[in-house]
């Protein structure tokens, strides 16, 4: 049985556990910050389409150059269920990452500024003490506790942690999107855009996705609402049935599945001595399903809160609750109109889309706004007035 102590705790190595362990060790060098991640390996297996947006992304690394772009992305592609293709960006768009190489990048940073990163180890249950939470671990060496001031949960899509301490974390299943991804190799398409695809007989409460990995390679995957899904089909089966018709001559190189929580945030992301962050506090943008950028954000908010706590001795949930205001403040806000968006989004049947994406095509490219395409949406649809007043108050 091995023992040991820190002043935080962080479960879970993935976006935002490494930026909230590389936060506190850099802003807090006094304290000891410690990282558990019960995979062998920090970024793998990767279960994500990689893709994030250039502005998210500089503001926690330099993307320029960074080994871990797998491809600098310049447009988007919207196609419509009929396969109309409308370009809806031009410039510094985003990137497709390798989280491979990603995630080890700031473990590296995290662990230069003095945090210690612990692979193969998993949190298993825990209990409170009165000097803060026990942890039980299970990993290479067998069985051990570790006692921490602090608990940030950054332990995903299928967290435990803060169900432990208490924590309502469940997700309503209308909510919950089950993902399949391939890697396909020797594919025609444009190698600088991302290509968003929608249809009910495609990806039904999702899309499917093409985001390039080098020119003829791309995570080629879409999400579903399984309760919207017909006669229980697979994700894996809709992804099939997809490549057989858009990319027959394909080659699959890598599998993947998981779940993304197109939710709202949390109604409670703290409790005493214990932060939840990223997907553990379902802080995903519902509308797109990306999750990477916002983990990272809410990794450093929980962190600098952490520190603050910890330095006091008052890491009671009365304390910590300014993270979940901070964090509503930050995206959460914008999470509940996104998702009113979505919902309104998901009454509309697939011709209404058909007809958009040819009137949209109407705007010349260059003047594509967000707003323009609301308006062309509004012209057809009066009812998603109140829905777009919401979205702009
Ligand atoms: C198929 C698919 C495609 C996606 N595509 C995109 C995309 O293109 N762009 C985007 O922005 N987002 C995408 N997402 C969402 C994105 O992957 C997540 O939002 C993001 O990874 C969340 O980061 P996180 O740090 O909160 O959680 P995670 O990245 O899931 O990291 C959590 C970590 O905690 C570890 N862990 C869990 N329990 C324990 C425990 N008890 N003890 C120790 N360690 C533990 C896990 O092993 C994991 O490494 C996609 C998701 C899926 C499933």
């Amino acid at each position: 049985m091995t023992t040991s102590r820190c002043d935080v705790l962080v479960v879970g190595g993935g976006p935002a556990g490494l930026i909230a362990a590389r936060e506190v060790a850099s802003s807090a060098p006094d304290l000891d910050v410690m990282l558990l991640e019960r995979d062998r390996a920090i970024g793998a297996p990767v279960r994500c389409g990689e893709g994030v947006g250039h502005a998210g992304i500089a503001d926690f690394m330099d993307p320029v150059d960074a080994p871990w772009v797998s491809r600098r992305i310049t447009r988007v592609v919207f196609v419509a269920p009929d396969g109309t293709q409308v370009r809806v960006a031009e410039g510094d768009v985003g990137y497709v990452l390798d989280r491979s190489r990603f995630e080890p990048a700031i473990a590296e940073e995290a662990g230069r500024s003095g945090a210690e990163i612990v692979i193969g180890t998993e949190a298993t249950s825990v209990a409170r003490t009165d000097y803060g939470w026990r942890v039980a671990t299970r990993g290479p060496a067998g069985a051990g506790t570790i006692d921490a001031r602090l608990i940030i949960a950054a332990d995903g899509v299928e967290s435990m942690v803060g169900r432990w301490a208490g924590l309502d974390t469940r997700v309503p299943s209308r909510d919950m999107e089950s993902c399949a991804q391939y890697v396909v190799a020797g594919i025609a398409f444009d190698p600088d855009a991302i290509y968003l695809h929608f249809g009910s007989d495609i990806a039904p409460g999702g899309y499917a996705w093409v985001f390039p990995k080098a020119v003829g390679v791309a995570n080629v995957g879409l999400g579903v609402v399984a309760l919207r899904a017909e006669h229980g089909r697979s994700a894996r089966a809709y992804l099939d049935r997809y490549l057989e018709s858009y990319f027959p001559t394909g080659v699959r190189t890598g599998y993947t599945v998981g779940g993304v929580i197109v939710s709202t945030t949390l109604a409670r992301t703290v409790t005493d001595g214990m932060i939840l962050c990223g997907d553990a506090a379902h802080m995903i943008n519902p509308l797109s399903g990306g999750g990477i950028v916002n983990a990272m954000k809410s990794g450093r908010l929980a962190a600098h809160v952490a520190v603050d706590a910890v330095r006091t001795g008052d890491a009671s949930a009365g304390r910590l609750e300014r993270y979940h205001g901070e964090w509503m403040r930050l995206l959460g806000d914008d999470h509940v109109r996104f998702y009113r968006i979505k919902e309104a989004l998901g009454k509309f049947d697939d011709a209404f889309f058909d007809h958009l994406a040819r009137s949209v095509n109407g705007i010349p490219e260059h003047r594509r706004t967000l707003g323009r395409i609301f308006a062309r949406a509004l012209v057809r649809h009066p009812a998603l007035f109140p829905v777009v007043a919401k979205y702009f108050v």
